[in-house]
């Protein structure tokens, strides 16, 4: 009698969480496969059903994406992913992550080449054209990074001159930003692929500094110590949201839920202090999650 009464109880918790039945046990993660009843037609339905998933990060950004020794991206827009890939149902060892740099991230959602997109990518309008966003599930703000031994350059007004030049990468928005502060864009702005390969031609000496985020540059001045610095305050502010196709309401919708669900029981702040959060910078208030 007893044992009955559990098993009901245990069947109507699952038909609650719409859960319909459940399979291996991911031996990395400790999350579990689980079959889960999602709305026909569904992104959710289809990515449960494949049980894998795409997703695009970043593979050069210390604290956020960084692929290292272990061949898989660490850092804190991983772990992001992982929530909302548990919350699929999808164990995190199904997870290919692909990698985007800035400048490709809205062709990789609109071409099919990633499930969703976390990887340090500002919210703004002009991207908004060609995807959605859930979140913010973060906000950082732009700065600059130069040598530890710099003292000319404490902000954007440095560049105003003419006679310094700065780094950033192709498609983001601290490059477009960088733009208004400098004399001559042409001379002046040294634009890649990725981060890694600016920092390179600040240590080479081809530019006296870097701009982007300045969580971004804060993992960079982690990994080498006493070698760099941020000049000044941060000049802007820099939303994160996870990119997802422009008209998919109901996935959107999904990850902004899973945020929420986050936000309040501790994993996000935990996938933050275990990455980013080793290197100095705030994690906040968890940010209101904007349903446009
Ligand atoms: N958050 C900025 C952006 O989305 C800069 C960082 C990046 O390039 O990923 O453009």
């Amino acid at each position: 009698m007893r044992f009955t009464r559990v098993a009901a109880l245990a069947t109507a918790t699952a038909l609650t969480f719409g859960m319909t039945a459940c399979g291996g046990k991911d031996a990395e993660s400790g999350a579990t496969g689980t079959t889960k009843t999602f709305a026909a037609g569904s992104t959710m339905e289809r990515l449960n059903k494949a049980q894998a998933i795409k997703v695009g990060t970043k593979f050069d950004q210390p604290g956020f994406g960084l692929k290292g020794l272990s061949g898989k991206p660490e850092g804190f827009d991983v772990e992001v992913a992982k929530i909302i890939v548990k919350e699929l149902g999808i164990p995190a060892d199904k997870i290919t992550f692909v990698e985007t740099p800035s400048k490709i991230r809205e062709d990789a959602i609109v071409n099919n080449n990633v499930d969703f997109v976390v990887a340090t990518y500002t919210i703004n309008d002009k991207r908004k054209e060609r995807i959605a966003f859930a979140g913010p599930y973060y906000e950082a703000g732009q700065n600059i990074l130069v040598k530890a031994a710099d003292t000319a350059i404490t902000g954007p007004d440095a560049f105003k001159a003419g006679d310094k030049k700065v780094c950033s990468v192709t498609g983001s928005t601290p490059a477009e930003k960088i733009k208004e502060s400098v004399k001559d864009v042409a001379t002046q702005v040294v634009l890649f692929d990725t981060y890694d390969k600016c920092v390179a031609a600040l240590d080479g000496g081809q530019v006296d500094a870097v701009t982007t985020d300045n969580v971004i540059l804060l993992g960079y001045i982690a990994k080498n110590a006493g070698k760099y610095k941020l000049a000044g305050p941060n000049f802007t502010k820099e939303p994160y949201g996870i990119g997802v196709k422009l008209e998919d309401k109901a996935f959107r919708t999904f990850i902004n839920d899973t945020l929420e669900k986050a936000y309040a029981d501790g994993s996000w702040k935990k996938a933050w202090d275990g990455t980013a959060g080793k290197f100095g910078a705030e994690l906040g208030a968890a940010p209101t999650v904007n349903r446009y």
